[in-house]
């Protein structure tokens, strides 16, 4: 098995398209593509051919380029058949626990419910490569569109549990405003208060804060962190089910 070259695109607003390439097959997937024209362009000043797009949620910014960038290049679209009719030219349909290929990288598609009704992941073992949409940030989680907090803490629960040197590939650059709230419920945070320097430090660069590390995120986001003791005596919930005190994070953060 290979391992991936991986490109950003920043896009709309706070938005990140990546370009992932298998070296052997020359196999190239757009992940959740919000636009096209960005990433075809892209994809050309790489000498790259587009031949896979992989979504893994409905939102226009994920699926916005899909038809475009297919047209354009006739490209496979792989996105979540727990959600088969919201993926504009969807060709194969992915679930839970299955594999697909890319050339010869391969995926592990975790279904992973709560943002939307039909999220999935995919995870390249082999590269330590996540890319989980909008149901992971760093320092932070998606909004609960379409699933309860049950349902988003049993997703966060399993990416959290892959190896600690998988780079976490999310859609948005959030983490900024991710901290300022995370501080506001964890402040007493050793590893969220270094993440905290780092980003400050990458942005002033005029850096990206993504790909983050799955291990500094399992110590430092309160979102993977509503089963510590800690955390939940922080809001009031001490001794309580991790999910009341997932629920009552999301809660708090909606309206931050
Ligand atoms: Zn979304
Ligand atoms: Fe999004």
């Amino acid at each position: 098995m290979a391992a991936l070259e991986i490109e950003q695109i920043p896009v709309l607003k706070d938005n990140f398209v990546y370009l992932a390439r298998e070296p052997v097959s020359g196999a190239v997937a757009a992940v959740d593509p919000a636009v096209a024209a960005p990433v075809l362009e892209r994809a050309k000043s790489l000498g790259w051919r587009i031949t896979h797009i992989l979504n893994t949620h409905h939102h226009p910014d994920h699926i916005g380029g899909n038809l475009e960038i297919k047209a354009a290049t006739g490209c496979v679209i792989v996105g979540p058949g727990h959600d088969p009719d919201r993926i504009p030219g969807m060709d194969i349909q992915v679930r839970d626990c299955d594999t697909y290929d890319l050339g010869q990288a391969r995926a592990e598609v975790f279904f992973v419910p709560g943002h939307t009704r039909g999220h999935i992941a995919f995870w390249f073992r082999d590269s330590a490569a996540l890319f989980c949409g909008d149901t992971l940030f760093s320092i932070g989680c998606g909004r609960l569109f379409e699933g309860t907090p049950q349902q988003m803490w049993t997703s966060l629960s399993r990416l959290r549990a892959l190896p600690p040197e998988t780079r976490v590939y999310c859609a948005h650059e959030y983490t900024e405003s991710n901290i300022r709230f995370a501080l506001s419920v964890d402040p007493d945070n050793a590893a969220l208060r270094k993440r905290d320097a780092e980003v400050r430090a990458l942005r002033a660069a005029g850096k990206y804060s993504v790909p983050a590390l799955l291990g500094a995120e399992r110590a430092a986001n309160p979102f993977l962190r509503a089963d510590a003791p800690e955390l939940a005596a922080a809001v009031g919930l001490a001794g309580r089910d991790p999910v009341e005190v997932f629920a009552e994070i999301r809660r708090r953060k909606d309206v931050f």
